[in-house]
């Protein structure tokens, strides 16, 4: 397969790593007609970790985006074997799940009618059926499973084999033995790669090396944030009943499942501890190479294993595969254009999916390579949902042993991973966990999800949820004081300060001094690519607050904004704290520990003010329907500040608070209801986007829309809703939840959610299974205080 001759001196791409993903960027770079591309390969072509995945394909993910891309693998996978003359072993032999217990049936369920929502046939079965299904299996303690037809098996090799022939036809060119010993960067840009084979310039660098992706980074200057694990599976010899067209199992409480293989089983697994290895980096050469065996950790899958098929007790071991896999911080791939250095794209860190992951992610890629933006919203799988913070070996460890178990874990609502915790801390963290905060993380931070003691996970009413309804009443009755030190903050300086943000942003930003705007900020589709808040502090300054989790995604999109013009963008997160003091209260409280006068203080606008011993900038918004500032405060303030609030005897509240608020009054928020594929015609906020235009996406933000965000109220008092819920009405699928909370202010469960086509005032709500009917409006349900919010 390899090309022959001299390297080139000089291509379009390089692409680092000739494993399925490097081979499946170079294919679907091909196909959109860019043929300039070189594939270098250190070793032979799948040498690395392809050449031993137990080529399993998965279609069902947690998100629409992700399900979608992996669905796109099996269509590609089906008809590639036609189009390249390549056996890919692909089989469409579709998978069965089985239950152990009603809380895994009730998440079953709820996955099936989730990927009912996204298109994928899925069928709920009894533990019968499921033993029909698949006759060597016991079911006598199975409570029943999920029947997924499309989802299929590959040979990975075969498979990466045949992508690398379908790209080479089209003229790309492939060479093994050459390996990347260095990354060019100049100005912030890449352009080319420094080989053992000499030196190549290239518009386009695409890291695709796998487990090796975080040192190729690193040459860079890039947070690749993965860390190798041992990842293991045997394979049996032959087994009386296993056929060829047997589905895939999946045992999730068992930790393991089972594929045919010529007449045996391979059977692999996610143990719930994982066995984190490469801390000293990956040793070179490391070709077609797997690890020492080792019984001792795989025993975990091996016993459920053999419950599950009684007849592996006597069946022999052919082979014990121990290979190394690259895991992410939380389970979920590396894509995108690096926000450190620009035409330095990344494909890695597929958690143990990288083969039914290539064909959708290879051509995301591509897409994002050829048109500069990607084509559809992929932020779970963004690269910039990390920081520098997370280019770190020991952390990265510690966390990978928790996120391989993932794959089989429960996916309770709101878990929390509890690996390589704490990691970022408000400068009030110790005050916090004095009071009893029960601490959740978002983006490294820890921070407070509600005040009482940690609950037992569920699918029903949380143990929690008396308290958050407390501390929703006390915001909503008095007032709250709350810990938003994660948000992320950056300062834009210069005389074009102004102009690039008019660009940029939807809402009018050239204000007065002293104004905080919302605003979306949007791709040329008219999607959202970020909503924040822009404070003018001075003629030529902003301060610019946005979600702690979007902090590189939009400080990367604004820099991009800024091009040739005179302004200069710098994250000052760490140099903050916030403190929300939320609430009809919140005035006088204020007032009681302050000489500015706070009567006079329209909202949207911001100010320095004292407050105790120090000077704050309190701004006057709400994420919470209530009067009410954010106080951003010095970090060597914090303390001091926090304290003097504290002791105004003002209640303290958590995220699960303003979650449950921020829903009752409808506001959206990024990655739920708002992403680059919704506009703000779509989401309802039409009227934050200027008249005079002359801001980018403006040709399409208000362009009629095909579905709408909605709110939607619960009939039943009794009904919980987490997300993720599909909406029906007439019988028929219309949407899905995005987000959700009991209101104690209207004792339902609240949500926000998609509706497809015209608007409904009444759908129904499947809850795992069960339907609940419910009222759809696009205005919040809650609204009295809008006078005094505004007052
Ligand atoms: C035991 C096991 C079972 C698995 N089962 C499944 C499964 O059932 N289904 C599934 O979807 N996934 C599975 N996987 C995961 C899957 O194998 C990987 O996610 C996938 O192979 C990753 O592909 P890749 O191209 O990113 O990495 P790789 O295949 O590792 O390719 C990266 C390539 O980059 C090359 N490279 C690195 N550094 C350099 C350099 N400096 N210069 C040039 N080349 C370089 C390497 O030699 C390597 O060939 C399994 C993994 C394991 C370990």
């Amino acid at each position: 397969m390899s090309d022959h001759g001299a390297l080139p001196s000089r291509a379009q791409v390089v692409i680092i790593g000739g494993g399925i993903v490097g081979a499946s960027v170079a294919y679907h770079l091909a196909e959109l007609g860019w043929t300039d591309v070189v594939v270098l390969e250190q070793g032979q072509l799948s040498c690395g970790t392809t050449w031993h995945a137990a080529g399993l394909v998965g279609q069902l993910r947690g998100t629409e985006s992700m399900t979608r891309l992996i669905q796109y693998s099996t269509d590609l996978y089906a008809r590639l074997e036609a189009e390249t003359g390549f056996g890919t072993g692909w089989k469409r032999c579709g998978s069965v799940s089985v239950a152990r217990t009603e809380e895994r049936m009730t998440q079953l369920r709820r996955t099936a009618a989730q990927a009912r929502n996204y298109g994928v046939t899925a069928e709920i079965i009894s533990a019968r059926e499921a033993g029909e299904l698949w006759p060597v299996m016991r079911v006598d303690d199975v409570v029943g499973g999920v029947w997924l037809p499309g989802d299929g098996k590959a040979n990975p090799s075969d498979l990466t084999q045949a992508l690398v022939r379908g790209a080479q036809r089209r003229g790309v060119r492939v060479f093994e033995r050459v390996r990347v010993t260095g990354v060019s960067v100049g100005n912030g840009v890449a352009t080319g790669v420094l080989t053992d084979q000499g030196e190549i310039e290239a518009a386009h660098v695409v890291n695709c090396a796998g487990q090796w992706a975080k040192e190729i980074g690193r040459m860079a200057g890039v947070t690749v944030p993965l860390h190798s694990a041992e990842h293991f599976y045997v394979v049996t010899e032959r087994i009386e009943g296993v056929r060829p067209d047997l589905p895939v199992l999946r045992d999730p409480d068992g930790y393991a499942y089972f594929k045919e293989e010529v007449g045996g089983l391979v059977v692999g697994g996610f143990e719930p501890q994982a066995k984190p290895w490469g801390m000293d980096g990956i040793p070179y050469p490391f070709e077609f190479r797997l690890l020492e065996e080792d019984w001792d950790q795989f025993s975990i899958i091996m016993e459920n294993a053999i419950h599950r098929v009684p007849a592996l007790e006597t069946t022999g071991v052919r082979m014990f595969y121990n290979g190394p896999e690259s895991f992410t911080p939380d389970n979920m791939f590396l894509l995108g254009e690096a926000p450190e250095v620009r035409g330095f794209y990344v494909a890695a860190g597929f958690n143990s999916a990288g083969i039914a992951s290539a064909g959708g992610a290879g051509r995301a890629l591509a897409e994002w390579i050829v048109n500069g933006a990607p084509a559809t919203d992929l932020w779970p799988a963004d690269l910039r949902r990390f920081a520098r913070w997370a280019d770190n070996d020991t952390w990265l460890r510690d966390r990978v042993s928790e996120t391989l178990g993932l794959h089989y874990a429960m996916s309770w609502p709101n878990r929390e991973l509890e690996t390589a915790r704490p990691l970022r801390r408000s400068p009030v963290h110790h005050l916090l966990a004095a009071a009893g905060a029960c601490f959740g993380s978002k983006m490294g931070w820890e921070r407070v999800n509600y005040f009482g003691t940690a609950a037992p996970y569920t699918f029903g009413r949380p143990e929690w949820q008396p308290q958050v309804d407390a501390e929703v009443a006390a915001c909503r009755n008095q007032a709250a004081l709350f810990d938003q030190t994660s948000f992320a903050k950056f300062t834009l300086k210069g005389p074009d300060a102004a102009a690039v943000l008019r660009w940029l942003c939807t809402a009018e930003v050239d204000v007065e001094v002293g104004r905080v705007v919302y605003t979306g900020l949007l791709n040329d589709r008219g999607g959202y690519e970020a909503d924040l808040t822009v404070t003018r502090v001075a003629h030529d300054e902003y301060l610019i607050v946005t979600g702690s989790a979007q902090a590189t995604r939009d400080f990367d999109h604004l820099a991009k904004g800024i091009g040739n013009n005179r302004a200069v963008l710098v994250d000052v997160t760490s140099a903050y704290a916030v403190f929300s003091v939320m609430g009809p209260k919140s005035r006088k409280i204020l007032q009681s520990v302050s000489k500015a006068d706070f009567g006079v203080f329209p909202f949207g606008t911001s100010r320095l003010v004292d407050l105790g011993y120090a000077t704050v900038r309190a701004t006057r918004v709400t994420y919470v329907g209530e009067l009410g500032w954010e106080l951003y405060v010095p970090a060597e303030f914090a303390v001091t500040i926090y304290e003097t609030l504290l002791g105004t005897g003002i209640t303290q509240a958590g995220y699960y608070a303003v979650e449950a608020m921020r829903i009752e009054k409808g506001y959206r928020a990024w990655g739920r209801e708002l992403g680059p594929e919704v506009t703000p015609a779509a989401a309802g906020l039409g009227f934050t986007c200027r008249k005079s235009g002359g801001y980018r996406g403006e040709e399409h933000a208000l362009e009629p829309a095909g579905r709408h965000v909605v709110s939607i109220v619960l009939d039943d008092p009794e009904a919980h809703l987490w997300g993720g819920e599909s909406l029906l009405h007439e019988g028929a699928p219309v949407g899905y939840v995005t987000s959700a909370a009991h209101s104690p202010t209207l004792g339902v469960a609240v949500a926000l959610g998609f509706v497809t086509g015209p608007a409904i005032e009444k759908a129904q709500v499947d809850i795992a299974g069960g339907l609940y009917s419910a009222q759809i409006s696009r205005k919040a349900p809650y609204d009295p205080t809008s006078s005094r919010v505004k007052a």
